[in-house]
């Protein structure tokens, strides 16, 4: 977009354009002031021209999809598998230590859901190696709660419409159509269908703050489209009116549910000892979770990190070889800060060259990872206690800037240098051992300035993109 970036008067007024078609589109955010209310909205953050985006990079990423749906699922019913990769981060973290109970208590008393249902998001940056050429490199997959397929679901007619209005009409024809809240609903559709009630709800499970509500509603609505009636409520709420008949069946106030659609639950802050006493009576019904335990647990940093080592994804998906291979390409180095010498020596690597390498706690949500010199000091600290273990290493990406502007309200307009993450969603259905549903379900490109080394759009960071493809 070089003679675009250099033409100011025709930027800003883009940008006008821009956020009146964001407004017009539904790209919506609540404000930081009033976040619980939609009589006062704003939209939520994006960028004013999409981002580049090689094809052959975005086709790979399109292509793995489908083969992260099966290893995301293989690992979830792999009890041995999460036991083993998780028993030394339980002994210091508690959040996955309580979450691992609850797997272990499930499986204990007999699973009585037999439909599962995974939605995901793979995210990915890319990697300009030595000679230049980039490459797909995932950064994590999230297996809960995976945001922004609704609102990016309507990103693109905005970045269509500033094309047009830059006096850029064939490129703004080129961008590709995304919508993963259809895909996202068809799969919430496909488990409630058999469930087999047809009088039977959705649940979405949602936070105390509700920001960004208009994100869900957009799976929501194309919910309601296919007659399926939809429920929002809070852990607080089925703790106080969650009950499960003697089949397990799981009701609210009377209601059966179907389908509870986790948007809430994976960070430590959500629970209190009612909201754990709500998860466990969710997870034991037979109710189909969105994720559930198993697949919770499936998407924590520590299960990434011990994929990545040889022979670990054969065993997995045994007889999935072109899949593994597709999955394998895709990663960077991880690495295991677990007690012993390969953890001694990949921690006196990283205090050496702390910008080679990201730390990372087990945590969603952004924000949480350390770099540089603050990696430095964490890694000097907890060297030799078994603390260490609660994080994993992994090699910094570094992905090539380009100049683009993102507009946020009530910041003014400037230009910034960014990198950008590509996620695809993933949705999957499982009745009892055979899969029903398999698919990739749409993309969300989200973009932030090169200042900020972590964060996502919900943390105020990153911003919503498109992809122009290259
Ligand atoms: P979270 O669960 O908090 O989203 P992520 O693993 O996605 O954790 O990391 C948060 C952000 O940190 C990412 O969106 C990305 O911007 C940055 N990040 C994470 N891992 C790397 C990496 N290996 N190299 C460069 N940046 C990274
Ligand atoms: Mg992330």
């Amino acid at each position: 977009w070089e003679d675009i970036l250099r033409d100011q008067a025709a930027i800003e007024e883009a940008a006008t354009v821009a956020v009146d078609a964001a407004l017009l589109e539904g790209v919506l955010m609540r404000t930081e002031g009033q976040p619980n209310a939609s009589d006062v909205v704003n939209y939520a953050p994006f960028t004013l021209l999409p981002s580049a985006v090689p094809s052959a990079l975005f086709e790979e990423a399109y292509a793995v999809q489908q083969d992260f749906n099966l290893l995301v699922d293989a690992i979830s019913q792999n009890k041995e598998f999460l036991e083993h990769t998780l028993a030394s981060t339980i002994k210091v973290d508690d959040f996955t230590a309580r979450l691992f109970r609850i797997h272990q208590q499930v499986l204990e008393e007999g699973l009585a859901q037999s439909v599962f249902l995974g939605i995901n998001r793979s995210d990915y940056m890319f990697d300009c190696g030595v000679d230049g050429t980039a490459a797909l490199k995932q950064i994590e997959i999230n297996t809960i709660a995976a945001s922004f397929g609704g609102l990016t679901s309507r990103t693109v007619a905005v970045h269509r419409r500033v094309l047009q209005v830059l006096g850029k009409p064939e490129k703004a024809s080129r961008l590709l159509p995304n919508n993963p809240s259809k895909g996202l609903a068809l799969g919430i559709a496909k488990a409630w269908e058999l469930y087999g009630s047809p009088s039977a709800v959705v649940m979405f499970l949602v936070e105390e703050v509700q920001r960004n509500i208009f994100d869900q509603r957009c799976v929501e609505n194309e919910l309601w489209n296919r007659n399926i009636r939809v429920i929002r409520k809070r852990f607080r709420d089925v703790f106080e009116k969650g009950s499960l008949d003697s089949a397990r069946r799981l009701y609210m106030d009377g209601q059966e549910v179907a389908v509870v659609y986790y948007r809430e639950g994976y960070v430590p802050e959500n629970y209190d000892q009612q909201n754990w006493e709500a998860r466990l009576l969710l997870e034991r019904s037979k109710a189909v979770k969105c994720p559930d335990i198993a697949t919770q647990l499936a998407g924590t940093k520590k299960v990434q990190q011990e994929l990545s080592r040889p022979g670990m994804l054969e065993k997995l998906l045994p007889s999935h070889t072109e899949a593994v291979m597709r999955i394998r390409a895709t990663f960077a180095g991880l690495y295991s800060l677990d007690m012993g010498e390969e953890g001694d020596q990949i921690v006196a690597a990283a205090i050496a060259d702390p910008d080679r390498f990201v730390l990372k706690p087990q945590r969603e949500g952004g924000g949480n990872n350390l770099y540089g010199e603050e990696l430095r000091q964490v890694l000097e600290k907890t060297r030799d206690s078994p603390e260490r273990t609660s994080y994993i290493l992994m090699d910094k990406i570094r992905p090539q800037p380009a100049m683009n502007y993102l507009l946020r309200a009530h910041s003014p307009l400037q230009a910034s240098e960014c990198i950008s993450e590509l996620g695809i969603f993933g949705v999957y259905v499982r009745q009892g051992k055979e899969m029903v549903m398999n698919k990739a379900a749409g993309h969300l490109l989200r973009t932030k300035a090169i200042e900020h080394a972590d964060g996502g759009v919900a943390a105020g960071v990153a911003v919503l993109d498109t992809p122009y493809l290259v």
